[in-house]
């Protein structure tokens, strides 16, 4: 009875399309409902720190001397309560996959200083690197 249950199934994968992807050569559309990944609009940032100290996980690095605020992705458990958390709302949840690594890394997001941006303004966007950890 199993056989003959195992045999359909080889049989009827033969004409069907494959479950599998060329990863990361063909990508998956993200599902309705993905948390995705955290971005941080540092144009609002005022690096008060709130969301490091939230983070269950310890993914957030906030460094107000150098301007900077980090998230390490592979430590982030995509929890939301940072977002909840942060009194600008400069973060957020994007519903996609996180791009591939090669090698665990820290995203460093530098923090336009409103009052250089005053005279010369810096694009948050520019300024964002990866930086092994
Ligand atoms: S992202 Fe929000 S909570 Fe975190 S340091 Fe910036 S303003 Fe504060
Ligand atoms: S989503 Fe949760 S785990 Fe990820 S950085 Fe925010 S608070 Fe930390």
């Amino acid at each position: 009875m199993g056989s003959f249950k195992l045999g359909g199934m080889t049989f009827g994968s033969l004409f069907k399309k494959p479950e599998t992807l060329l990863y990361p050569a063909e990508q998956k559309s993200a599902p309705v409902g993905l948390k995705g990944h955290i971005e941080n609009d540092a144009s609002l940032c005022i690096l008060c720190g709130i969301c490091a100290k939230t983070c269950p996980a310890d993914a957030i690095v906030v460094e107000k001397k150098d301007r900077t605020w980090s998230i390490d992705p592979f430590r982030c458990v995509q929890c939301g309560s940072c977002v909840r958390a942060c009194p600008k709302a400069c973060l957020s949840m994007d519903p996609a996959y996180t791009p591939v690594a090669t090698a665990q890394s820290c995203r460093v997001v530098e923090v336009p200083d409103p009052k250089a941006a005053a005279t010369t303004p810096v694009s948050a966007a520019e300024t964002e690197t990866l930086t092994e950890s």
